[in-house]
């Protein structure tokens, strides 16, 4: 049930009155539900944790980065906020389709052309969220240093603290971050998505792509590459229309693993000791 706080604060957003609810499976963290009134459709996401006031926001800011180049369509924010009821965030609703033929070029061609948004540092205007764990977004000159001091390490720190890795795990990391300079191409800040898996992106019903659920940041433009291939990949014509429209630097297939292991301690920290194995199998190879 959506909680009537929740109810009151959306419709004044919307002036309108909700006259259903329905829940929306399939997300990792939030309940989420499609809403509806007399006159439209829309996308409600909540949540109870103190967090995730700031959490909303933070998606809520990656949204309208991601769509204000105009090359990938995102659902419009229209509200986010706390009540006495818990977080919510409140978006259009896209109605989906199948997807067409053209789907999976359309969407590497456009990525690429996203990718080409640029900014003078790695980061971002402000720190957001990976699933529900905290991601920092400190400004950095180079990628080495951003990675490491505000991907890599940070989730480092977490799995300290819960007594996740070993202390060879510890001294591993230690030496690929001396080795990341020499592995990771130069290239500029790139707008990323930031957790472009197969859950987090919808097929519209003019069949074009559209982004949802990021953790936004200007990055570098293989880490949502490794994320998209992290559990199995999306489609061929994905890959090669995105280098049609620009070429990865060669050695992306050897550095790829490097990008997933920030996306691997991640799943550490949310899901447990499961992922550590994959954690290691990266590190060995390449200290
Ligand atoms: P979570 O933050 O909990 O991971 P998601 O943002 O992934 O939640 O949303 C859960 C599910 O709801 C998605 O898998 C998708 O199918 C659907 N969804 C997300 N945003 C929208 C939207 N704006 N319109 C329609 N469906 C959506």
């Amino acid at each position: 049930m959506l909680p009537p706080a929740i109810i009151a604060s959306c419709q004044e957003i919307i002036k309108g009155n909700i006259t259903l609810a329905r829940p929306v499976a399939g997300g990792d963290i939030n309940r989420a539900y499609h809403v509806e009134t007399p006159e439209c459709s829309y996308f409600i996401k909540t949540n109870t944790a103190s967090w995730a006031g700031q959490m909303f926001e933070a998606e809520a800011k990656g949204l309208r980065a991601l769509n204000s180049p105009c090359i990938l369509r995102t659902p419009a924010v229209l509200g986010f906020g706390s009540t006495s009821d818990g977080s919510y965030l409140l978006l259009e609703f896209i109605e989906t389709s199948y997807r067409p033929d053209v789907f999976w070029e359309k969407f590497g061609a456009a990525l690429a052309k996203l990718h080409r948004s640029t900014a003078p540092g790695f980061g971002f205007d402000h720190d957001n969220f990976i699933g529900s764990l905290p991601q920092r977004n400190h400004h950095h000159d180079d990628w080495p240093t951003f990675y490491t001091e505000e991907r890599l390490l940070p989730q480092l720190k977490i799995t300290k603290q819960q007594n996740l890795l070993q202390t060879r795990d510890f001294q591993q990391f230690d030496l690929l971050f001396k080795k990341l300079p020499d592995l990771c191409p130069k290239e500029p800040p790139a707008l990323t998505h930031g957790d472009l898996w197969s859950g987090n992106f919808l097929c519209d019903a003019q069949g074009q792509p559209v982004l949802i659920d990021p953790a936004a940041s200007y990055s570098h433009r293989e880490m949502d590459l490794a994320m998209s291939r992290l559990f199995g990949g999306f489609e061929r014509p994905f890959y090669r229309s995105y280098e049609e429209e620009w070429p990865l630097e060669p050695g992306f297939e050897h550095r790829l693993p490097i990008y997933q292991l920030y996306f691997l301690l991640v799943h550490v920290n949310l899901f447990g000791g499961g992922y550590v194995r994959s954690v290691r199998e990266v590190l060995a190879g390449y200290v």
